[in-house]
This record gives C-alpha cells, sequence and structure tokens, in this order.
C-alpha cells in the first residue's frame, strides 16, 4: 500500500496560514499536491485553528 500524507493547516490571527505535513512536519504557506520535502501524496487537508489558542493567550495578557 502507498504512503500518503495529509496538510494540517494552521491559522493565525497575524500571520497568514500556514499547512503542516503529517508526516515530515514541513510547514509551507500552501497546500502543495506533493509534499516537497517528503514525497508523500497529499490527501486534502485537515483543519487546526491555533488562532483559538493565541486568542486566549491574548486574553490572558488583557486579564492582568
Ligand atoms: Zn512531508
Amino acid at each position: 500500500m502507498k504512503k500518503s500524507a495529509h496538510w494540517i493547516q494552521k491559522t493565525h490571527l497575524f500571520r497568514r496560514d500556514e499547512y503542516e505535513c503529517s508526516a515530515c512536519a514541513l510547514r509551507t504557506d500552501r497546500p502543495f499536491k506533493v509534499c516537497p520535502n517528503c514525497g508523500l501524496p497529499m490527501k486534502g487537508s485537515k483543519y487546526d485553528p491555533s488562532w483559538v489558542d493565541e486568542m486566549e493567550a491574548i486574553d490572558a495578557i488583557l486579564d492582568d
């Protein structure tokens, strides 16, 4: 069976989205069809709302 991976989409509050390879953890700014680092074919992407954590960090600062 041929291996495949997927992009984990990382959204940020103050930076543009990133895509992280689920196999090799390469981060790029766009979802390629094939990972340019490990060469595995990509099966779509998974949404990972990192900005929620970043928002909570800001709330913690503002509460101080
Ligand atoms: Zn990869």
